[in-house]
């Protein structure tokens, strides 16, 4: 797929102007597979991140914004037209400062999260913000309930860098749809990713000034405002555990809501009658994007009796499995984005050999590829469920197989995480996998290869794999005030 040439917009978007930085300075955007410098973006300061927060605080406060519904529902519909006009200079803008493979584009980094937009325009159209509750006797008095669904009031979004357009999209979507107004800071690594969707706002939209800013940085400390001001009611985040627990932290003084999306460990649990041939192939996609997906399963439970035959099917499909240019259609796997990325999952290939697992395939970089972050897709077998590389996120293209004895222990071994976001159980039959899916504590499954992931799915965590839901109906009320107004009763 020939890619159209680089032309990102660079600067942020502050109260309705795309800006440079209001000392001058930009920051450097490295392709992670070249090691090359691609461009420079605007460094925004705190200053300008405090002018982005007064913007949208204006914007909610003193607009109709919050309160027009058809002209917001067309708003979003005209976002989603501007994103479908630039897609394909989004798709290259993701295929080099992310190193996302091509291949990959289309259904998880632009062309589905594109079509969510859609879905988001739909919902501020059509959802119910007001409804009658029953009528109730209140100290001998018949009275009425009016319920009332109102936005939330000023975003601050915070995204990270593995899946930038789409989690952009997935902020931007229903906070917009919802009435709220929102300020986004993208990952330092993936500025463009947000930057360019901050041109099609202020190019092809009638948003009006402030609802939407977008402010790329290269501090991450730029992004603790958002998640400090008492001008900001929502923070929705998306990225490591650690910093979700210190944006529940520095949000504590304030009482903010907060919607985490943080790590995951799922795991793929493949039980004794399962078609080996037909499932076990497709194990190598825990490399898929360089494993850097919160939800792609890194722990592989293979059941002891049939263990040598699985393990020789997931090795097979390591050996076959392409990687490396993100340019060429073949390769479902790039490089990882950054230089610190690929030395930390290193790290955990090199602690995962001293803590006693067996390494089959890969563990250190590809020789042949000189330039770039790559890590070669590694394979670990014989892991103990307890050990680091069991219990720890990689985020790196590292699949742990884990040998268990029966159903119960399966299930015991795949609900030993601080995790709980996805994971996956083949069997025989439906009903064998979903009963063991049933017992699994987390927030999405797939069950005998069937996916989940689309625009009306709620999606996220149990335990320390966040708070709240992103997507469908949930995930548009996360952005949603609940207000009752007694009223006179209604008559029937
Ligand atoms: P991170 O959590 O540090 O960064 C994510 C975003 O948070 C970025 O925009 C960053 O600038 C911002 N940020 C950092 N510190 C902040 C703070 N104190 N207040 C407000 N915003 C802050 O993630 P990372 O360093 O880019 O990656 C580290 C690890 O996070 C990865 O190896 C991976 O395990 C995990 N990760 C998870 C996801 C996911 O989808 N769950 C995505 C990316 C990274």
């Amino acid at each position: 797929m020939a890619l159209v040439p680089l032309a990102p917009e660079t600067r942020n978007l502050i109260a309705g102007e795309l800006a440079p930085a209001s000392n001058g300075n930009t920051f450097d955007n490295v392709n992670p597979s070249t090691e090359e410098v691609i461009g420079t973006t605007a460094d925004g300061t705190k200053d300008d991140m405090l002018a982005a927060v007064a913007a949208a605080r204006r914007a909610f406060d003193e607009t109709d914004w919050a309160n027009d519904v058809a002209f917001r529902a067309r708003c979003v519909r005209q976002l989603y037209e501007g994103l479908v006009a630039e897609k394909e200079q989004l798709r290259s803008i993701v295929v080099h400062e992310a190193g996302a493979p091509v291949s990959l584009t289309s259904y998880m980094h632009i062309d589905e999260p594109i079509e969510m937009m859609a879905y988001w325009a739909e919902k501020a159209a059509s959802y119910r913000y007001e409804t009658r509750m029953g009528n109730i006797r209140f100290l001998g008095r018949e009275q009425g309930r009016l319920l009332r669904r109102e936005p939330v009031g000023v975003v601050g979004a915070i995204t990270p860098w593995n899946v930038p357009v789409y989690l952009n999209i997935a902020k931007l979507g229903p906070a917009l749809a919802s009435g709220c107004t929102i300020v986004l800071k993208p990952a330092p690594d993936t500025p463009w990713s947000a930057t360019h969707l901050g041109r099609i706002v202020a190019e092809r939209t009638d948003i009006p000034a402030g609802v939407v800013n977008i402010v790329a940085s290269s501090d991450h400390l730029t992004g603790e405002i958002l998640s400090s001001d008492p001008r900001i009611d929502l923070v929705t985040f998306t990225g490591s555990t650690a910093t979700g627990r210190r944006i529940m932290e520095c949000a504590s003084a304030t009482l903010k809501k907060i919607f985490l999306e943080l790590g995951g460990k799922s795991a793929n649990i493949v039980l004794d009658d399962a078609d080996f041939a037909a499932t076990l192939p497709f194990a190598a996609m825990t490399c898929v994007h360089g494993g850097q997906g919160c939800a792609i399963t890194t722990r592989l439970l293979l059941p002891r009796s049939r263990y040598d035959e699985g393990l020789a099917i997931v090795e097979q499909g390591f050996r076959n499995w392409n990687y490396g240019d993100p340019t060429d259609p073949a390769n479902l796997q790039g490089p990882q984005i950054s230089r610190r990325q690929q030395q930390r999952v290193l790290g955990y290939i090199e602690k995962g050999k001293r803590e006693g697992a067996r390494l089959v395939v890969g563990g250190g970089v590809p020789a042949r590829l000189t330039k770039g972050w790559f890590v070669e897709p590694t394979l670990f077998a014989d892991v103990d469920p307890d050990s680091t590389i069991a219990q720890e996120e990689i985020f790196g293209p590292v699949l742990c197989v884990i040998p268990y004895e029966d159903d119960d222990d399966a299930v015991r071994i795949a609900n030993h995480s601080v995790y709980g976001l996805s994971g996956a159980v083949s069997a025989a039959s439906e009903e064998r996998a979903l009963a063991v899916a049933r017992r699994i504590r987390t927030g999405t499954l797939s069950v005998n290869g069937n996916q989940w992931f689309s625009a009306d799915t709620p999606f996220g965590g149990y335990k320390q794999s966040g708070l709240g839901r992103e997507n469908g109906e949930q995930g548009f009320e996360e952005y949603l005030e609940t207000k009752v107004i007694g009223v006179p009763p209604q008559r029937s």
